[in-house]
């Protein structure tokens, strides 16, 4: 056992990703030099998930107006309500901007840093956090608890057992584990007694069996200007504008992130889920069946819908080969069956592609596990943070923003903690 300060208050982030950092912020800015903070990290460095954001551009929140940001996180936006209106996206650029990164708003409404990178940001926040004197334990990974409730820790030097006055859990999802987050601390918080629900892939791509042919000229092939749609469970339509790219196992991209979490569902449920694509959304069904009935009877179906509906030959190759799939040609179709399939392509989606790929997870902590500031009611002095937390959101800043705002709550749910009379000293 590590010999303790008696005369500070001890704490220990576990997990060094956006949520832990903010976590470690939060409480180091509360107690200044009366309480040592330790981030404990498996990697040998913090924030790698992170850094991989900022090679997209680093899309750290959106403008969008409150209420609708609120609504992108689904069933989970009342456990988080709390949490982003004490930390909403304006208050996250103003931390940017207070670490020297100013942000802005692009053309979508998504929010990045002028730089489009986290490096800067990263390099001037764990700066600014050595100067409030937290302290980092790289290549910690966290094994548990010992029958103390002491934290044990797999070191270079062999196992270490730590004891802290709280403690702040940050330790991600499941996707990308290669950058550190494997979901391996599930068991070890189930052995608790915490319920946590199954780690599923969100942001992620779907399988689909494609014909050898369609994939010999089509894999890789970009899919633009669709509008998707599925059905939830309850059989209520669901639709967004986006792109997807043809991949060997199914589809990939943004288009189907927003749609993500009813295909997943209805997998989950039935074994496989209906993606129906609009290929033409800029024209309606009529207008659409009214061009393919005025084609001229020389002109090739692939010439046509191209010249006439502006479709690019992947979109025309997948009518073939949903076509092929349902038993038919697209050439012989009557003009209202082939504007039918334009406007309204099924395609059968036959699973999830792996979570390793996946941009972030569904499923965590259940919240009924924790109070308002997200501490385990079953483990008290215990906080969890960001992405290992119940929730799930499509891209567009709404991931990072929710480990901001919930790192913040945990952290401050920390202070209130041992603030209380009688605690820590
Ligand atoms: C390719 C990609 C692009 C993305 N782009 C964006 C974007 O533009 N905008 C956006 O909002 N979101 C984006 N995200 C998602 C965002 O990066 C995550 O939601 C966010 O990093 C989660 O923060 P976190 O602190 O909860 O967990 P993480 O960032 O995963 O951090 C958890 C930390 O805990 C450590 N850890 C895990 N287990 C242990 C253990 N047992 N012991 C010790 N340490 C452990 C991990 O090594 C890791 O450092 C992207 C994700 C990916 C994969």
């Amino acid at each position: 056992m590590t010999p303790r300060d008696a005369t500070l208050k001890e704490i220990a982030v576990v997990g060094g990703g956006p949520a832990g950092l903010f976590a470690a912020e939060i409480i180091a800015q509360a107690f200044g030099v009366s309480a040592r903070v330790t981030i404990y990290e498996r990697m040998a460095s913090v924030g790698r998930k992170f850094l991989l954001a900022g090679r997209g551009g680093l899309n750290l929140t959106h403008s969008e107006a409150f209420d609708l940001f609120l609504s992108r996180y689904g069933s989970a936006a009342p456990r988080l309500d709390a949490a982003l209106r004490a930390f909403p996206p304006q208050a996250l650029r103003q931390w940017c901007e207070s670490l020297g990164e100013e942000t802005f708003v692009g053309s979508s409404g998504r929010i990045f840093p002028k730089s489009f990178k986290t490096s800067p940001l990263l390099r001037a926040w764990l700066a600014r956090l050595r100067e409030q004197g937290v302290r980092f334990a790289l290549r910690h990974e966290w094994r548990g608890f010992d029958g103390t409730k002491a934290l044990v820790f797999d070191t270079p030097d062999g196992i270490q057992r730590i004891e802290a006055d709280a403690v702040v859990l940050a330790l991600g999802g499941a996707s990308w584990p290669r950058l550190g987050s494997d979901g391996s601390w599930k068991a070890l918080v189930e052995q608790g007694g915490v319920e946590v629900a199954p780690l599923l892939p969100a942001n992620s791509g779907f399988t689909l069996a494609w014909s050898e042919h369609f994939l010999r000229s089509r894999e890789g092939a970009p899919l633009k200007n669709l509008r998707l749609s599925c059905r939830d469970l309850s059989g209520a339509v669901h639709s967004s504008p986006g792109e997807l790219t043809v991949t060997h196992q199914g589809l990939e991209g943004g288009g189907l992130y927003a749609l993500g979490r009813f295909l997943r569902e209805n997998l989950l449920a039935n074994g496989e889920a209906w993606l129906r694509l609009d290929l033409c959304p800029d024209l309606d069904r009529e207008e659409v069946e009214r061009r393919i009935a005025a084609r001229a009877v020389k002109q090739s179906l692939s010439t046509f819908l191209r010249k006439s509906l502006h479709l690019a030959p992947p979109a025309i190759g997948l009518i073939n080969e949903a076509s092929l799939q349902m038993g038919e040609k697209s050439a012989t179709l009557a003009p209202a069956e082939l504007a039918e399939r334009i406007k309204d392509l099924p395609l059968r989606l036959t699973g999830m592609a792996s979570i390793a790929d996946a941009i972030s997870t569904a499923g965590g902590i259940a919240f009924d596990e924790v109070d308002a500031f997200f501490m385990l009611r079953k483990l008290p002095g215990l906080f969890v943070a960001g992405e290992m937390l119940d929730w799930e959101a499509p891209t567009g800043g709404y991931l990072l923003q929710a480990c901001f705002a919930t790192g913040k709550r945990a952290g401050e749910g920390v202070v209130q903690w041992l603030g209380r009379e009688g605690h820590g000293q």
